[in-house]
This record gives C-alpha cells, structure tokens and sequence, in this order.
C-alpha cells in the first residue's frame, strides 16, 4: 500500500473536497471508496445549494403533524413499520431536539456554517475547474394555498434575519416568471442568490478528477476498522490483511460511517433518511429555476439531463429495498403544478441521506482518538455544506482554529 500523510474513508461529496483541501495544503492523501469517487449519495441530490435552509426537521409544528404524516403512506416523512423498533433511540433525541430552544441552537449552529458556506464552495469549485456547473439563480418557494403561503412568509422573516433576501410575489406573477405552473397557485417566496447545481454527478466526478491529476491517490475498498499504530492509524479494508497506514484519518463515509465509530466505542444515532429521485429526460416542459413546493418538501430542477423531481424522508434503514412508489409519487405531485409534465424515459434513484436526530452534521476531531476527524451527518446539506467542511476538517487536521465555531457539530452531544 502507498504511504499516506492522511487516509480519507469514504469518497463521497464530503470526503472528496476535504481530500482536495489537504491535498492543496500540501499533504499526501489516500481515498479509500468502494465506489466511484466525487459525488457520492449527492449524485442523485436535488442540486439545491441551500442557503435559505437553516431549518432543523425537528421542531414543535412537524412533532404535532408526526402521527398523521407516519400513517400517510404517500406522505413527505415516512418510517417504514418494520424499521420503527430500529427507530426508538433515534425518535426520543428527535423529540427532544424539536424544543423551542434546541432549535433555536440549530438554527443558529447552521447559519453560522451557511455563513462561509457559499464563498468555500465556489472557491472549491474554482480550484476544481467545476464552476460551470453552478448557476446562481433566484429559486421559487412555490405555495398551492394562502396557509403555506403565510407560513413561507414567516419561515422568510426568520431567514431574512440571517441576511438571505426574498421577496413575496403573488400567483399571477409566479406564472408570469413560470408558465409552465398550473393556474391557482397563492403565490411564491421568491429567494434571490441561491445556486443550482446542474450535473451533481458531474461536479462531485470534476473534484475527482482534479484530485487524481496532482497525485491524490485511491484505493478501491470498503474500510472495515481504524486501529491505532505506533506512528498513527491503520485502516482495515474488507480484504483480509489489508491495510492503509497514515498518520491521520479522516471519518466520511456518510451514513456508513456509523459502524466504524462504533467499533472505535462511539455509538452515534446515525440513520439514513433515504431520499428519491425521478429524473425526466424529455419532461415536456422547463422550469427557468428550482421550484420547492413546500407542502410536499421536494424539489423540481432543471439539470443537464434532464428535469430532476427530488425530495422525501423514508426511514427504513440501509439495506432495505426502495420503496420504487416513493419515486412515482414525486411525478403524481408535481403533475398537480406542472399538468404539462411527461415521464417518458423517467429513471428512479434512492439514495441515502446520513441524518443524525438534531439535524446538525458532526464536525469534530475525536477526543479519544487524536487524530481520527469525523465529518458525517449533513442530512439534505450535504452538497450545500461540503466547501466550508472540507476547510474546517483541514483545519482540525492541522491543529487550527476553523473559521466556524465547531462546539454544535461535536460527536460528545450523543
Ligand atoms: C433525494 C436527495 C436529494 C438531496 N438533495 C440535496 C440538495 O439539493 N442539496 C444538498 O446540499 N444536499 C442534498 N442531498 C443531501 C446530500 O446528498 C448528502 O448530504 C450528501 O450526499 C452526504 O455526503 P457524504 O459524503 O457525507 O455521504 P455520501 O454521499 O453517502 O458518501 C459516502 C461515501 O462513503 C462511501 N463508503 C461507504 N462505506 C464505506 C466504507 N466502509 N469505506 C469507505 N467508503 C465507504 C460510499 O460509497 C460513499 O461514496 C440530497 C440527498 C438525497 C438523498
């Protein structure tokens, strides 16, 4: 095996930009994937780089709407009845994550991450040569009824305050920007300076690429264990005998790097929030932005292939098969918006968000174990967040102080 400063688990949207960022401080790095390496689960992500979105999922309102939405089977949040027992650690931290001032702490834990978020980002995606697959655009929170509409102006007040602008516009101008909506609709929350991400698979493969061409280095493998060595750590593959050695590690194996935490003695309430995707190649009609129908919290976005319909929350663990109906549905619904919209050639994808109950991702050096970093638990920010982690996990490697204060994002909270 070659000779690494750092070994990164996990090749993901995560651990692919903090290779990249060691690797442009000047450090040797190792990726260990099984897959392919860049995008990871966010290659079939809504492209969404959320700035806006500094809204933990627990909170008092979606506790009070848990039991109905549990028994919609076609609703936004679903828990599979195998998985519930699987649930129960996970469903009792939720519950006490939705206080008033845990998410009060949330919020302002993300923001503070939402702050430098944008300016890491592009400045990754400079270094990669990836920019051209963000666009900066004004997207639409498109709402059906006066009572979401209500609701997206308060949501708009709150983020207002942490400098993101918008501005209301009613139905007839939302159809003006967006003939292709339906008639109807109350209106939207238009929110100025988001980034659409046109090809995520792309993007996460373009950072790849850059890595691979100044040396970075891969081995396809599935890590199994991070055992201490005399000069750092040795990381255990699947193939037996196997090791990397380094004198770092870096933890990103999205949801997957749960059990390898607990066979360092760190049990993490890490579960996948699978998500679906339904990409239409030939949709018939194209929206000029993002459109998030807030009711049904997914999203349509025009993407190089095609028309991307993403979105919704199903706990059912990692190894159970995908509910194809959650796909379909996503179509049902955006049909109802967009009645010009066609299927043909539709292709589904589930994917797995890593989701920890608070919402927040872990961002931490673990104390234990100096010089093992974690970064796991982005839920649906993976892609938004990955700049400003890449550089604050650089900066734990290197001893430094990030530029975000970590305190939120420590493993200690669970
Ligand atoms: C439907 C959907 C829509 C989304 N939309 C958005 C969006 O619009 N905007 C946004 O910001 N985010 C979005 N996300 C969230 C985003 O995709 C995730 O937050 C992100 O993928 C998490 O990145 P990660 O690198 O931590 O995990 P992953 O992307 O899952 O990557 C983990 C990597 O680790 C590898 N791995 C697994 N086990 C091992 C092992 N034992 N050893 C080594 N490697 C291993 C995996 O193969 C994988 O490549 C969406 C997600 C879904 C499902």
């Amino acid at each position: 095996m070659p000779n690494a400063d750092v070994v990164v688990v996990g090749g993901g949207i995560i651990g692919t930009p903090v290779a990249l960022e060691l690797q442009r401080r000047g450090y040797a790095v190792i990726i260990v994937e099984p897959d392919a390496i860049g995008a990871g689960t966010a290659g079939g992500s809504a492209g969404y780089i959320a700035w806006d979105d500094i809204f933990p999922i627990p909170n008092p309102s979606v506790v009070a709407d848990l039991p109905r939405m549990l028994l919609d089977k076609r609703g936004s949040l679903v828990i599979r009845p195998s998985y519930l027992p699987h649930m129960a650690g996970w469903g009792l931290r939720f519950l006490a994550a939705a206080r008033p001032s845990q998410v009060q702490h949330a919020m302002a834990a993300l923001v503070s991450l939402k702050r430098f978020a944008d300016e890491a980002l592009f400045d990754l995606a400079r270094h990669a040569g990836a920019q051209r697959y963000l666009v900066r655009e004004t997207v639409f929170h498109v709402c059906r009824t006066s009572k979401t509409l209500q609701q997206a102006v308060r949501d708009l007040e709150i983020v207002s305050r942490a400098g993101i602008t918008g501005e209301v516009i009613n139905g007839s101008q939302l159809l003006a920007s967006e003939p292709a909506l339906g008639q109807g609709l109350a209106g939207a929350i238009a929110i100025a300076n988001a980034v659409r991400c046109t090809n995520p698979g792309a993007f996460g493969a373009s950072l790849a690429q850059h890595f691979i061409a100044h040396d970075g280095m891969t081995h396809t493998a599935r890590a199994t264990t991070i055992e201490s060595d005399t000069n750092g750590w040795l990381v255990r593959t699947g193939v037996p005998g196997e090791t990397l050695r380094a004198g770092r590690v870096v933890l990103a194996a999205g949801v997957w790097s749960r059990p390898i935490l607990a066979a360092l003695g760190y049990r993490i309430p890490l579960e996948s929030a699978r998500g679906y995707h339904l990409m239409l190649p030939d949709p018939g009609i194209m929206p000029q932005r993002i459109l998030r129908f807030d009711l049904e919290h997914f999203v349509a976005t025009p993407m190089e292939e095609g028309l991307r319909l993403a979105g919704t929350v199903e706990f059912a663990g990692v190894n159970a098969p995908p509910s194809n109906y959650r796909a379909d549905m996503l179509f049902d619904i955006a049909r109802d918006y967009l009645p010009a919209l066609n299927r043909n050639g539709a292709v589904r994808w589930m994917g797995h968000r890593p989701s920890l109950p608070d919402s927040l991702p872990i961002i931490a050096q673990l104390r234990r174990h100096p010089g093992i970093v974690v970064a796991t638990g982005h839920e649906r920010r993976g892609l938004t967040e990955c700049g400003i982690t890449a550089r604050c996990v650089a900066d734990l490697i290197e001893q430094k102080t990030p530029p975000v204060d970590l305190t939120p994002f420590g493993i200690e909270r669970f």
